[in-house]
């Protein structure tokens, strides 16, 4: 086999770049690990911001995110018997954010390619990169039994977190930033009308919770939880009133509550490797950074890595200058850092680290000084709804 672009993994990054280069008439070829039904079934990111929105038009997979999808012009923040509101549209401008599960994006992407007639391999095993110092990169892997090659000219490696093309980087090459946080979030989707029409974040003494949702009838709600918790520890009954024990009064009593259909405990990690480029390989999405997802970012940021790959790539088709290239990894991990530096405050001001009291009261002050001053409020709104990509030139 033999293509212009081998795209490995076939999660949002993976099918979002797939398609901006199909529209660009660049060849390319997914080879994905799991089958399709695997990868619909991960519960993820529901916010999308403004650039993820626009990408998704221009790769032809928006029809069903403008009819089923839901903009937001703001969400709460609850601590200290206090709820502000962030109004995202008025502090930046006009701007918002759509909320539309990830698994939908996914499916959409999905429908798009199989209609562009793109080649997607699931179920490839054993994916190996080689040669991606050369001219002549391949991808080695295992289909029904058969070894198989595909030659390219470049690779993209779009395969998360725990995929093969982060580790196939030269060790001496590969610098990794990494923090890990002393606790996990405990996950819920139900089939019960959300508790509001704006997602809330919650800071409380008995650790953070946030109230999000999917669409009018599917709700998903978090609490953060010890990393030692089972999803066994956890009834739905006992989900449900630590919920309720660390919302606002007046808002948990109007929770409707209900069996969970789905239920996770997910670690919250923060990472970054450098540089995103090795050679003809590059790095796009979480498999070359993690963000907690408090700040609604780990999406996003795939969505605007593929943005600036599919540039440089464009550019370099066009133009035939490979020198076009050089430029992805530095551009990337300007914005990846700010968003990295965002989701990471939004952590530690909202969720409990222990009992340490001076803690607790550097938060409340910080949430305090944020939410009454303009500039503050701005500060927040302007991270959320994401900050502006970076110019290719
Ligand atoms: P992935 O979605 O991980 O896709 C990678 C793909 O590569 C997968 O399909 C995988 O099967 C495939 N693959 C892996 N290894 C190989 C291999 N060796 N060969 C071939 N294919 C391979 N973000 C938010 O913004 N908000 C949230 O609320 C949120 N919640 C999250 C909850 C959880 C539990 C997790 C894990 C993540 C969450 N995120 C959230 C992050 C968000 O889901 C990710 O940032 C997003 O999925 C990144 O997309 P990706 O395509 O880069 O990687």
């Amino acid at each position: 086999m033999k293509t212009k672009v081998a795209i490995i993994g076939a999660g949002p990054s993976g099918l979002l770049l797939g398609q901006l280069l199909h529209k660009y008439g660049i060849d390319n070829v997914i080879l994905e690990a799991r089958t399709p039904e695997y990868v619909l079934g991960r519960i993820r990111a529901g916010v999308l911001e403004q650039g993820m929105v626009d990408m998704l038009h221009e790769a032809g997979a928006a029809e069903r995110m403008d009819r089923e999808g839901h903009v937001h012009e703001g969400f709460t923040l609850s601590f200290n018997g206090r709820e502000e509101r962030i109004d995202l549209k008025e502090l930046t401008g006009g701007k918002t954010v759509m909320v539309y599960g990830q698994t939908e994006v996914t499916r959409d992407l999905m429908d798009a390619r199989k209609a562009a007639v793109a080649v997607t391999v699931y179920e490839a095993e054993n994916v190996q990169l080689h040669d991606f110092y050369s001219d002549k990169p391949r991808v080695t892997f295992t289909k029904d039994g058969e070894e198989c090659t595909l030659e390219c000219d470049y690779i993209a490696g779009c395969d998360g977190f725990h995929g093969v093309s982060r580790k196939s980087a030269p060790a001496d090459k590969i610098k990794c930033f990494e923090r890990v946080y002393p606790f996990g979030w405990l996950g819920v989707l139900s089939r019960t009308r959300p508790v509001a029409p704006e997602l809330i974040y919650a800071n409380h003494e008995r650790g953070f919770a946030l109230c999000s949702m999917r669409n009018d009838h599917l709700s998903r709600y978090y609490v953060q939880c010890s990393l030692d918790d089972k999803v066994e520890d956890w009834s739905d009954e006992r989900f449900w009133n630590e919920l309720k024990a660390r919302l606002p009064e007046h808002v948990a009593a109007r929770l409707e509550t209900g069996p969970s259909i789905e239920k996770s405990i997910a670690p919250l990690r923060s990472f970054v490797a450098e540089p995103m480029q090795f050679g003809r390989m590059f790095l796009v999405g979480d498999a070359a950074h993690i963000v907690p997802p408090t700040g609604a970012k780990g999406l996003n940021l795939a969505a605007s890595d593929v943005h600036t790959l599919s540039t440089v790539l464009r550019k370099r088709y066009e133009s035939g200058d490979e020198n076009v290239l050089a430029q992805y990894s530095e551009l990337a991990l300007r914005r990846i850092w700010k968003a990295e530096r965002f989701s990471w405050w939004m952590t530690s001001l909202l969720h409990k680290f222990g009992d340490d009291p001076f803690t607790q009261r550097i938060q409340l002050a910080d949430l305090d000084y944020f939410t009454n001053s303009e500039a503050g409020r701005r500060t927040i709104a302007e991270n959320y709804v994401g900050l502006p990509y970076e110019k290719v030139h």
